[in-house]
């Protein structure tokens, strides 16, 4: 099996209804997908979290035309040689994101050749369904914010979820008033998690922390600059609430200080990001060693989307026990149509959980010719 060409797609959906969170604000969605198609016919599809138009180009330009000619399927070795022909350049960020989704295109067509689901290959067992948890109550618009959290905690609960996670990191006072009413809409059984988006110094986050505590927060994440793992350690010695971080991280090299200082409590690295599965199974591997959780960051197309879930179901809980907390996936529900209007297949979602496909790779059955609306580029 031998690597035939690479082609890049740049996706773009205005919002009906944008909306914002510590950083920035959205009114686009995109998405950068791969495909690389084999002599023998078939596609394998992957793609890169982060500003999709560079993505793309790094691609087309210059990890693309290093894939063509090789065996896809000898994926350790592929992604050594893309690594080391870019670590000169880019060691984080988005060359990491362009590997991560050649590296997911990969194992989606060594999947596919080897005739089993992913997760399978990857050597879970057969499965079922996981748990997931909404991602969603973000900021913006002219309605209060309350209103509209309420709305969306019956939406979250009314399909069945039992794990949330909002957005913090508008002032203190402000957040801990939000977390008080998300509390009071969604009950004391539900899993409440915050997410501050790296917005705030140790010593407000740990104000934040302090105020928060009685809500059985279930991790904290990103309190604090994703560069500096004693500011996370400055707050962990200061709050009982379980830290989480990671999705602006890179490759085992970058996760190796987190674990080794015990900064964070879940490792959320995002799979079109960190280096692809590849990556992902490495940074697990180190997180074993320091018995921390792993549960991917995601926030993508349907691609993105499946390539974190068959990840995620091949990872054994770390540590052992017989009577193990519930594994729990991301499950973005902000307006996002690539997660269904450009797959045959979807993966399905039910009660709050994910349901594994039975289909080689994948498993999704991505649609280009769905993808005429939302085509800002096709390179290849
Ligand atoms: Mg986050």
């Amino acid at each position: 099996m031998r690597v035939r060409r690479v082609d890049t797609f740049h996706l773009r959906a205005p919002l009906q209804q944008p909306f914002s969170f510590s950083q920035f604000s959205y009114s686009l969605r995109e998405a950068m997908l791969v495909r690389v198609s084999t002599e023998d016919g078939l596609a394998g599809w992957g793609e890169a979290y982060g500003p999709a138009a560079v993505t793309a180009t790094i691609v087309r330009e210059f990890l693309g035309p290093l894939v063509k000619g090789r065996d896809p399927r000898a994926i350790e070795s592929l992604w050594e040689s893309l690594f080391a022909r870019s670590i000169d350049y880019g060691q984080k960020g988005v060359m990491l994101a362009a590997i991560s989704a050649l590296d997911i295109a990969c194992w989606d067509l060594k999947a596919q050749d080897a005739g089993t689901p992913l997760y399978r290959l990857l050597g879970a067992d057969a499965l079922e369904s996981i748990e997931c948890y909404w991602t969603g109550f973000y900021f913006g618009g002219q309605e209060a914010l309350e209103t509209r959290w309420e709305r969306e905690a019956r939406e979250c609960l009314d399909s069945g979820f039992r794990a949330v996670k909002m957005k913090v990191g508008q002032g203190v006072a402000r957040d801990a008033e939000l977390v008080a009413a998300l509390r009071s809409f969604v009950g004391r059984k539900v899993k409440l998690s915050i997410d501050a988006n790296h917005a705030y110094t140790p010593t407000e986050a740990i104000d934040l922390a302090r105020r928060v505590e009685g809500y059985g927060i279930h991790w904290f994440e990103e309190p604090v600059s994703p560069l500096d793992p004693q500011a996370y350690l400055e707050v962990k010695a200061r709050t009982n609430i379980p830290l989480a971080g990671g999705e602006c991280e890179y490759t085992r090299f970058g996760f190796d200080n987190w674990f080794r200082s015990r900064a964070i409590d879940y490792a959320q690295p995002d799979i079109c990001a960190c280096g692809g599965i590849t990556e992902g199974m490495k940074i697990a591997a180190l997180a074993s060693l320091a018995g921390i959780h792993v549960t991917p960051h995601a926030w993508g197309s349907a691609v993105g989307q499946a390539a974190a879930l068959h990840f995620y179901a091949a990872r054994p809980r770390q540590p052992f026990t017989l009577t193990p907390e519930t594994k729990l996936i991301e499950c973005d529900r902000t307006e996002n149509p690539f997660r269904t209007a450009i797959v045959q297949s979807p993966i399905e979602l039910s009660r709050g959980r994910w349901h594994l496909p039975s289909a080689p790779g994948l498993g999704i059955e991505v649609k280009p010719d769905e993808f005429g609306p939302y085509l800002v580029d096709r390179g290849n």
